[in-house]
């Protein structure tokens, strides 16, 4: 049987300042029999202090235009969500853009909280569904690594949780199967937009095209995954028929 680790609090609470760098610095990995305390005391405080912390992945953004178009009717599409509620950045000096939920306040609480609750609860994006976990695509690209987001100390305590039990109940399988095809169409498309940019593509035509491919072009009544593949099929033969000079 193999050994249990248990992962314990043993830092200070950290509520002001908070940004996706303390995040990543107090990661903890985690094997899925290991397990950590969590208390939900709906407080709300994960979701202040989140300025530039809460990434918007492209199912995220389909699934919250799909709820609030559906349950607010004030909804336009992702586009409309993108404007309202998102930031975009890039990874680095790449081209691949990242869009982060925006915050409000002077807490930089993020713009769904509703009176200490969250608004877009159903279609919440998947960091917070899974928090105070995570999970990143193995290197085989077959399953995932999980962790452990260790900035807010005073949730861990009481129960203990079993790492694999919290993401069997929080991360779908359609979840799962999405985060690996996105990340597979990171790796095939990342070495073509190098090598466009090194020949002189235009950086901000590219973006655009990411941005388009990968983000906004869904239609929110039809199913995810087939138009994903759709679009990065379209986006791959874009790609390439800008480096062979032709662009499609
Ligand atoms: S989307 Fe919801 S759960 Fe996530 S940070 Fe905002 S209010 Fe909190």
């Amino acid at each position: 049987m193999k050994k249990r680790k248990r992962w314990k609090n043993k830092g200070k609470p950290q509520t002001v300042g908070q940004s996706s760098a303390d995040v990543i610095r107090n990661i903890r990995f985690l094997k899925p029999e290991d397990e950590f305390q969590f208390e939900c005391s709906l407080c709300g405080e994960c979701c202040r202090n989140v300025e530039h912390s809460v990434m918007l992945e492209p199912y995220d953004l389909f699934r919250i235009a799909r709820h609030i178009t559906h349950k607010k009717r004030n909804c336009s599409g992702i586009e409309d969500v993108i404007q309202k509620y998102a930031d975009v950045k890039t990874i680095g000096d790449s081209v691949f853009p990242v869009f982060l939920l925006k915050t409000r306040g002077q807490r930089k609480e993020c713009v769904f909280l509703e009176d200490g609750r969250c608004g877009i609860y159903e279609a919440r994006p998947r960091a917070c569904r899974l928090y105070p976990m995570g999970a990143w695509p193995n290197d085989a690209m077959d399953g995932f690594d999980y962790f452990i987001a260790t900035e807010r100390p005073s949730h861990f305590k009481d129960s203990a949780i079993r790492a694999g039990d919290w993401m069997d109940q929080n991360f779908s399988s359609y979840d799962r199967e999405v985060t690996l095809l996105d990340a597979a169409a990171t790796v095939e498309l990342a070495p073509i937009l190098r090598d466009l940019e090194k020949n002189g593509a235009n950086r901000d035509t590219l973006l655009q095209m990411m941005l388009l491919h990968r983000y906004i072009l869904f239609e929110t009544s039809e199913p995810f995954i087939p138009q994903f593949m759709r679009n990065i099929a379209c986006l791959k033969r874009r790609l390439i028929g800008m480096m062979e000079g032709s662009a499609l």
